[in-house]
């Protein structure tokens, strides 16, 4: 099988290249991302693959067909950046659906305890020899109320971590899972009393900017907001205006409505042309990473195992255990 493999970077090398020669796969390295200026260099291929911000939209799917690409490989759980109804009956698409949850959840975790306890600034004042922890004040998470909103795989491994903090956790899922160490609430309730609120469920239609000025406005004074989900689940500019009133207390950022084109790539010699997210980068108790929540060891091999697992089983006609469907 050969596999273009789009937006790739050396340390998506270092695990696909070995494995893939192990499977037999011909895999071409593409250092572009998808789009409509670069789908053509998949022609010739059988499978196309892609991350978090490839998009496909119904005529990138109708020119990958036209193209006989057989299947879609997402490399990640999330599938809101591919529209699966445009597959129907013309490529499968796989996605890698665990990987491992508790990287995201640690690393949400870790997001957390720098927003709160400054450790992003502390590093910084230290390595100038400014010594002062003025400022620098944060607060007990031992007894205070946090809220998981999602618990699927990722939400249940931070519900672990936040018990283990010592926390109360009250949890909101459409969908509530048996053995969650949190009491399910509505979302209006969770969002009333939670002192932190850390985001674990998908980007849908229903979900997208379920954090906007009504939401915050039901929220506790002084509340943390982290998301390690996807950047759109927040209205960004509504964040913004919690944060200048002070309604929020701190945010920690993994993901970002407009990363596309942004996250990933090193912008450090451009000027900064996203002025929603300049302006976010301003707040001292904001904290922003480039979407590198599941980018552990062991979570990079084994995205890279499920990955190509899925090419195997198209190659060979086996189930498709990971296939989206509409
Ligand atoms: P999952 O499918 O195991 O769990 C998602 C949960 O969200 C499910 O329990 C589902 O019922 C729930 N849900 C659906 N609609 C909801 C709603 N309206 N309100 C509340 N909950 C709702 O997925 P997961 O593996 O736990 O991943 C969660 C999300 O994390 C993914 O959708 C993805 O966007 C994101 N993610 C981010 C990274 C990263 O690197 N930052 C890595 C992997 C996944």
């Amino acid at each position: 099988m050969k596999i273009a493999f789009y937006s790739t970077k050396p340390y998506d090398r270092i695990w696909f290249e070995p494995l893939g020669k192990e499977y037999g796969f011909d895999i071409q390295f593409i250092e572009y991302p998808f789009n409509k200026e670069t789908v053509y260099l998949s022609r010739g291929s059988d499978a196309v693959c892609i991350f978090v911000n490839d998009y496909v939209d119904r005529e990138l799917m109708d020119m990958l067909y036209e193209m006989k690409i057989q299947a879609l490989l997402l490399r990640s759980a999330g599938f809101n950046h591919v529209d699966i109804s445009a597959a129907k009956d013309k490529l499968h698409v796989l996605r890698v659906p665990s990987y491992s949850p508790e990287a995201v959840a640690e690393f949400a975790a870790a997001l957390l305890l720098t927003v709160n306890r400054h450790t992003h600034k502390a590093y910084t004042r230290t390595r100038d020899f400014n010594m002062s922890i003025h400022g620098l004040m944060g607060r007990d998470l031992y007894g205070k109320v946090a809220g998981v909103v999602g618990t699927g795989k990722i939400g249940q491994a931070m519900v672990h971590i936040l018990k283990g903090f010592g926390m109360r956790v009250l949890a909101y899922d459409p969908y509530t899972s048996d053995g969650v160490d949190a009491e399910y609430v509505a979302l209006e309730e969770l969002l009333e009393r939670s002192n932190i609120i850390s985001l674990h469920c998908p980007l849908t239609k229903e979900t997208k900017h379920m954090i906007n000025k009504k939401t915050i406005a039901k929220m506790q004074d002084s509340v943390y907001i982290i998301n390690t989900s996807r950047g759109a689940l927040i209205q960004t500019e509504d964040l913004i205006e919690g944060l200048v009133s002070k309604k929020i207390g701190g945010v920690g950022l993994d993901v970002y409505e407009e990363e596309e084109g942004i996250f990933y790539e090193d912008c450090s010699d451009e000027i900064m042309k996203d002025t929603v997210l300049a302006r976010l980068t301003t707040f001292p108790n904001v904290v922003i990473t480039s979407h590198m929540g599941f980018f552990t060891r062991e979570a990079m091999q084994a995205i890279a195992i499920e990955t190509l697992e899925n090419a195997y089983a198209v190659e060979n006609k086996l189930p498709l255990v990971n296939e989206v469907l509409p």
